[in-house]
């Protein structure tokens, strides 16, 4: 519940940096077009300037602009397994599954399938997934 809220959040603000990096990028097209015309009008210096203005501005909404897809990419490869740990005292067995609407820690569930006890919900956590390693040649 918490964490869509962030993820909505998260959303919010990249579409907003991405509309800034595409203002960015098309003030920086305008500043080359107007150096262009500052060049045939014979002003070097104001060439110069607007040309560095223009390409200091679309190398940075560049590189934002790749930094936020990759980020973009990161969030949908990345699939958050939530599980839950369930606990049978009377025979001392954790059993882990996967997170249910509702579940929450110390709260009492169906009876364990070898010894038909109550279990008890002990933790919920996500699972941490290794990063593959990269092969050493
Ligand atoms: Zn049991």
């Amino acid at each position: 519940m918490t964490q869509n809220a962030n993820n909505t959040g998260n959303t919010k603000i990249s579409t907003f940096v991405l509309a800034a990096i595409y203002i960015t990028l098309a003030l920086s097209i305008v500043a080359i077009i107007v150096a262009v015309g500052a060049f045939y009008e014979g002003s070097l210096e104001v060439t110069i300037y607007l040309l560095a203005i223009g390409f200091i501005a679309m190398a940075l909404s560049g590189y934002y602009l790749f930094q936020s897809r990759k980020h973009v990419a990161n969030l949908k490869l990345e699939k958050p397994l939530i599980l839950t740990a369930i606990d049978c005292k009377a025979c001392n067995k954790i059993e882990t599954r996967e997170f249910k609407r509702g579940d929450f820690v110390y709260k009492d569930m169906e009876p364990c399938p070898k010894c038909k006890s109550n279990g008890m919900i002990v933790a919920i956590y996500r699972e941490v997934k290794e990063k593959e390693k990269p092969v050493n040649v």
